[in-house]
């Protein structure tokens, strides 16, 4: 038993020193995030993190979810799933209610992996891969006169790194300066790099059609988020008509909303975060299910060195789709602007070479966290 003593939120925000935005418009000023920490009556802490508004997560957690926790052994991490999903589902099904959930889920696989002794890829199903190929999720909006070139030098830094696949922001109000700017980016990267573009759902079902046309021809992988994510008979008409991928789901949470996407296979890929959709716990039925209809699943990440670790366990155990002679792995989402809590928040932090990212090995999520960094950005 790892009955569990202590549920701690830590709500941390830092400035951003170059504010950028995607096609939604808001300004990203800051990076932020709540970071949950659980703490079993042996001593053992495990760490989850939970997408979105951190103080909505936190309200949730320290008001409905903790107190129901404590006492709990740790090691019945899915019959406290359920349990909690079915307290709250009638207020919150969707949303900031499930990615509270998720970081309670994460936060006891780490402790059930610390305590076995063992990553957590080893105790949901084993280890498929020991390492994966990212890309590079970058490209946003910043400099509104350099949108082009700054794009460009973008893609041509990330290359230089190593990354070897590249996504980039479209929806700029002119599909034609779209079009151009993919263009740009596609002959400064040239043709052996992976190139994938996200609209953050901003385009009409025709409009995303006509530019979707026009991106295949740019050798463009996949289509993130085209349309409206309420809008399935939409992604349904989009998916059909377009020769490329179309992706979606980040905003998509638990086994019964990824249901209605992949039975439809409105999308030809799913993108739950871990963060998000339900914890690793509940991704992996999402995996499951999208797995039984034929939909691919490459999982969202935007978020600290938790939730990236967290979900290299998850992608580390996901089945090839489909298996053969030289498989195509899914991608990790390696997102690369100015975050001091991917890139400072643990001793050893979490980094690609040549495009390709360890999962990490010892117990738990792998990870060990720098209390002071948490100290140092800490809102409450
Ligand atoms: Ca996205």
């Amino acid at each position: 038993m790892s009955l569990i003593k202590k549920i701690t939120c830590h709500v941390v925000s830092a400035p951003v020193e170059r504010p950028f935005t995607s096609s939604r418009g808001w300004l990203y000023k800051q990076r932020g995030s709540c970071i949950v920490e659980i703490e079993t009556a042996d001593g053992v802490v495990g760490w989850g993190e939970c997408y979105g508004p951190s103080q909505v997560a936190r309200a949730y957690i320290e008001s409905q979810y903790g107190p129901r926790i404590i006492g709990r052994d740790a090691f019945d991490v899915e019959v406290i799933w359920e349990d909690l999903y079915n307290r709250i589902k009638d207020y919150g099904s969707k949303g900031m209610a499930i990615s509270a959930l998720s970081g309670i889920d994460i936060a006891l696989w780490d402790i059930i992996g610390k305590v076995c002794g063992k990553p957590i890829h080893k105790l949901i199903g084993g280890a498929y891969r020991t390492e994966v190929q990212s890309y590079a999720t970058g490209l946003y909006f910043i400099d509104m006169d350099r949108l082009i070139e700054e794009a460009v030098e973008e893609a041509q830094e990330y290359v230089a790194q190593g990354f070897t696949a590249i996504k980039m922001k479209i929806g700029l109000g002119s599909p034609k300066l779209d079009i151009e700017r993919v263009r740009a980016v596609r002959e400064a990267i040239g043709g052996d790099v992976r190139l994938m573009v996200d609209a953050n759902h901003c385009f009409t079902v025709p409009a995303a059609i006509k530019l979707g046309r026009e991106l295949e021809k740019l050798d463009v992988e996949w289509f993130e988020e085209p349309i409206s994510p309420e809008d399935l008979d939409g992604y349904v008409e989009v998916t059909r008509a377009l020769d490329m991928a179309v992706a979606g789901g980040e905003n998509e949470f638990t086994r019964w909303g990824f249901r209605d996407i992949v039975t439809r296979k409105a999308m030809d890929i799913v993108q739950p975060d871990v963060c998000a959709a339900g914890g690793i716990s509940e991704c992996r039925k999402i995996a499951t299910l999208a797995a039984a209809h034929g939909v691919e699943c490459v999982p969202h990440a935007w978020g600290s060195a938790i939730g990236l670790a967290a979900t290299l366990h998850f992608l580390a155990a996901l089945p090839d789709q489909p298996p053969s002679f030289r498989p195509m792995p899914p991608l990790l989402e390696f997102e690369q602007c100015e975050n001091p809590f991917r890139d400072l928040l643990t001793v050893d932090p979490i980094v690609q070479v040549r495009g390709v990212v360890q999962i990490p090995t010892a117990p738990g999520l792998g990870i060990e966290v720098k209390r002071d960094v948490l100290d140092r950005y800490r809102v409450v």
